[in-house]
């Protein structure tokens, strides 16, 4: 009766994201209830395993205690400071500072935002102003890369480059660029990483010749592709491309806003890689999703040179909840918990999962298993040789999502045919074999339906 009503109000008010709204007045909304560890349960009672982390954020599992004390103490505390005026919260100096001594090489100054998106906008306000400060600004060209994702605002859903995100809203802008992903599976190169990341390179080298190196202003990539399908470079694919913007001077910008705080095994993925960008987004993991909040780092270089250029005038760019100091008081007790342990099982849970995806590779369906760490991904197809897609009139997304659902398994079920694993760096051994296992029923399942095939 409760769920009855909930899904009439919530057809008649509650718009969602990213969502077909005249399919989902259709099906309803299924309402979650409660969640614990890495089990989320719906308003009907059912229970069933998180293989995604929420939208791949609640990096430290549902029902961490100290963290939702360290937001009880804060909101009881201070629930709200402003960051303008010159005023500030402890949390937030704090969760700064430790930030900073935990970012590789000198991404030195923390920006905070409510997300993502609003982190992407920022380094694009940020970037702008550095070469206006530095007398440059005709440098004003963006490029990024196919497949991309780089949130859903205004100017950075035109750095986005997913075509969904595109359609009837006038992006991108004519200062967005692309180049192609590096999509292994999918690559007109074939395979071979060396090949992949020099056709990378030389993709970026004409589009920055195209476009004059004198204009180009930065390049935006993430270490793992995520939305774009969960897309994963060959090693050393950054660095190479990190390479090619230090000769032509282009800001370097990294997307962590899935990657970062352990999701692929360290605190930032592009350690892993070896790489220092010039500038760093970040957000999800950084409160694990109990609160909003991201994160902007700043390498030492850009910061004084906006200080420098901006005098004593201020630097026009700020959100009424910057540094929020709930979100930074919660932010600090999540990266205790990292440090603590749950960096360390997540490493432990990803090695399960990677080998337990991997030995799915002999089942008809599945074409490709990629990933690092707890961000995974199988490609489904329905001809292995041809490498043919599961057809996306039959809804495929939906559907597989639908019935991973009646297995009790969270899972991203993209149209494509890619299933998207993010679980929760909590997760025991028997979460990790539960996920695997409704995995594969689910894959069976898909199988026998002659339609999705
Ligand atoms: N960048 C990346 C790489 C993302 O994955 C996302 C969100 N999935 C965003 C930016 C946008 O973040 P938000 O949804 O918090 O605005």
């Amino acid at each position: 009766m409760l769920a009855n009503s909930l899904i009439e109000l919530d057809r008649a008010h509650l718009v969602h994201p990213f969502s077909c709204y005249r399919s989902h007045e259709e099906t309803g909304v299924r309402v979650l209830k409660s969640a614990k560890g890495a089990t989320v349960t719906d308003a009907s009672g059912k229970t069933l395993l998180d293989g995604f982390a929420g939208l791949w954020c609640v990096n430290l599992g549902y029902g961490q205690e100290s963290i939702v004390e360290a937001a009880a103490k804060q909101l009881r505390e201070l629930p709200y400071a402003t960051g303008y005026f010159g005023l500030g919260s402890e949390p937030a100096i704090r969760l700064a500072a430790r930030l900073a001594e935990l970012a590789p090489g000198d991404l030195n100054h923390v920006y905070f935002t409510l997300g993502g998106s609003d982190a992407i906008d920022s380094t694009i306000r940020f970037i702008r102003y550095f070469y206006h400060a530095k007398g440059t600004p005709q440098k004003d060209q963006f490029i990024s890369v196919e497949h991309g994702y780089h949130g859903s605002s205004t100017a950075g859903s035109g750095l986005t480059a997913i075509p969904a995100f595109h359609a009837g809203f006038g992006v991108p802008y004519d200062w967005q660029h692309k180049i192609p992903s590096h999509y292994a599976y999918r690559n007109p190169v074939g395979s071979d990483p060396q090949a992949i990341i020099d056709a990378s390179v030389a993709a970026l080298r004409a589009k920055i010749a195209e476009l004059g190196a004198g204009r180009v202003a930065a390049f935006y990539a993430e270490p793992i592709q995520g939305s774009g399908g969960v897309l994963v470079p060959p090693t050393g694919w950054l660095k190479a491309l990190h390479a090619v913007c230090k000769e032509h001077d282009i800001l370097f910008v990294v997307d962590e806003v899935i990657t970062a705080f352990g999701r692929t095994g360290p605190l930032f993925a592009c350690e892993e890689d070896d790489v220092v960008p010039d500038l760093m987004t970040t957000a999800k993991g950084l409160t694990s999703g109990y609160v909003p909040m991201g994160a902007v780092f700043i390498s030492d270089r850009v910061y004084n040179t906006i200080a420098d250029g901006a005098g004593k005038a201020p630097v026009g760019h700020g959100y009424t909840y910057s540094a929020h100091p709930v979100s930074a008081a919660v932010g600090l007790e999540c990266l205790r918990l990292y440090e603590d342990s749950l960096l360390e099982n997540g490493r432990k849970a990803g090695k399960r999962l990677m080998e337990g995806l991997r030995s799915l590779a002999d089942h008809p369906l599945v074409g490709d298993v990629r990933g690092r760490g707890m961000l995974a991904a199988i490609e489904l197809v329905t001809d292995k040789e041809r490498k043919t897609p599961l057809p996306a009139a039959a809804d495929p997304g939906r559907r597989i999502f639908e019935r991973a659902w009646a297995n009790g398994l969270v899972i991203r079920a993209f149209n494509s045919g890619i299933l998207g694993f993010a679980p929760p760096l909590c997760c025991t051994e028997d979460d990790i074999d539960g996920i695997l296992e409704r995995t594969r029923m689910t894959l069976d399942q898909t199988l026998e339906d002659n339609d999705v095939r």
